[in-house]
């Protein structure tokens, strides 16, 4: 995680102590490292320079406008999963052309929304979605370019929760289908069948999923263009996995280098979808000790943090790294504690078990591998304001979403005549 690093017994983002946007901005706040998100997109563009590619960066793992406008900059294009998401990547200038839109429930009003702003592609999950969309796209004389989300059904060895290219999944058509739903689309008045999508899950961390799932997907594309199809785009989909412990997930390049081989004479322009890993180790969430607590059983670390803010141990069970702000002495003793928020379910926890040396009320701690489903997951849950958001360059750091205010907590609500 070369973009956090203790300097002089300090922990810095770049070259910024974290202490130091603590003082200014207060706590808890999620902290992005400009030189990680740049660093890591390249990796993943360069790694597949040699075929006709586009990345959409996948923002439900980041959508804070600076981040996207970063990627955007950068030439990326964005998949989206909702109309709030092709909301914010408009407004962050997304090139349409350069948007795909995946999900299993797409709204009508969502599915107008994009064929008006003139998206590259819907990724379609069912039989009845391809009706729905031919449906609108008739409604709004437009022809709607769509790929086909077809489900593998490649294990990807990950957590049940985030695969999603099994059999048994909600997303996708079944590989069995594919070729049917295929067929039926072709026959749409409204739409042109561009391509094939897939997306196997996510926090992969082994090449072979993705080599299997390709593997596959070539033979579709050979018998769909013997149907006549001509099919032109291949979306591999995000999933490519990161450290969060002591898992050790391919580089871009090591996938690159197993998937060329069957990529290179395809003919086709291949579409990523990355978000976890561009993201997550470019991020951290730095929270402040409120209090230390010893049962009889269990040592706690209350911190400024909670669930609302960072969901993924509570909801996946998951591992964050949780890395003292003042270095710790390498010979200071590690005591197992539970690391807790404010919020009232005993689910809410960042960490259990972990071995931390002494921390009292006061210090901070960063939540490392933060940056992706991160604040995106946040809620308000017990009318917690959601946490700043902050963005290193170098020596310099942004504010890239302020902290929510009160106001914010009640924006939108109003108590009835009746009831005053
Ligand atoms: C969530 C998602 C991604 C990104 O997954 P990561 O594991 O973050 O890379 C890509 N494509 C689709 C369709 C998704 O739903």
């Amino acid at each position: 995680m070369g973009d956090f690093i203790y300097r002089e017994g300090r922990l810095h983002c770049e070259e910024v102590p974290l202490e130091r946007i603590a003082e200014e901005v207060g706590t808890p706040f999620y902290c992005y490292s400009h030189a990680g998100l740049v660093r890591r997109w390249r990796a993943f563009s360069e790694a597949f320079a040699s075929v006709d590619h586009l990345i959409c960066y996948a923002m439900k793992a980041n959508s804070n406008l600076a981040i996207l406008k970063l990627f955007i900059n950068m030439g990326g294009g964005v998949d989206i999963v909702s109309g709030g998401e092709l909301h914010r990547a408009l407004l962050a200038g997304a090139d349409p052309s350069r948007i795909v839109f995946a999900g299993v429930g797409k709204s009508r009003g969502e599915i107008a929304e994009a064929l008006r702003a003139g998206i590259l592609m819907f990724n379609v999950e069912s039989l009845q979605e391809i009706e729905v969309v031919n449906n609108v796209a008739g409604e709004l004389g437009r022809t709607a370019p769509v790929a086909l989300r077809v489900n593998p059904d490649v294990d990807p060895a990950t957590h049940p929760y985030i695969a999603t290219g099994l059999r048994e999944s909600k997303f996708g058509i079944a590989f069995a289908e594919a070729l049917e739903a295929f067929r039926r689309a072709k026959e749409m008045d409204h739409l042109e069948v561009v391509g094939i999508h897939s997306h196997i899950g996510s926090q992969i961390t082994q090449e072979s999923p993705f080599v299997d799932a390709l593997e596959r997907l070539v033979v579709l594309v050979e018998k769909l263009r013997a149907e006549g199809l001509a099919i032109r785009y291949l979306n591999l989909g995000g999933g490519l996995g990161i450290t969060y412990k002591d898992e050790s997930p391919p580089e871009p390049r090591q996938l690159a280098e197993a998937l060329l081989p069957a990529m290179e004479d395809l003919g086709v322009t291949f579409i990523f979808e990355p978000g976890r890993t561009i993201v997550g180790n470019a991020g951290a969430l730095v929270s402040r000790v409120l209090y230390t607590k010893a049962q009889p059983e269990k040592a706690f670390l209350v911190v400024d943090a909670a669930m609302n803010d960072l969901a993924r141990p509570s909801l996946y069970d998951a591992y964050q790294a949780i890395w003292p702000v003042a270095e710790p002495d390498a010979d200071a003793p590690r005591v197992p504690v539970d690391v807790v928020g404010p919020v009232c379910e005993s689910g809410d926890f960042l960490a259990k078990d972990r071995p931390l040396p002494p921390l009292g009320p006061g210090d901070l701690v960063a939540v490392m591998s933060a940056g992706a489903y991160g604040f995106t997951m946040a809620s308000n849950y017990n009318s917690r304001p959601r946490a700043a958001e902050i963005l290193v360059v170098g020596s310099d750091y942004h504010v890239i979403r302020q902290r929510e205010r009160y106001e914010d907590l009640v924006r939108g609500e109003t108590v009835p005549d009746f009831l005053r």
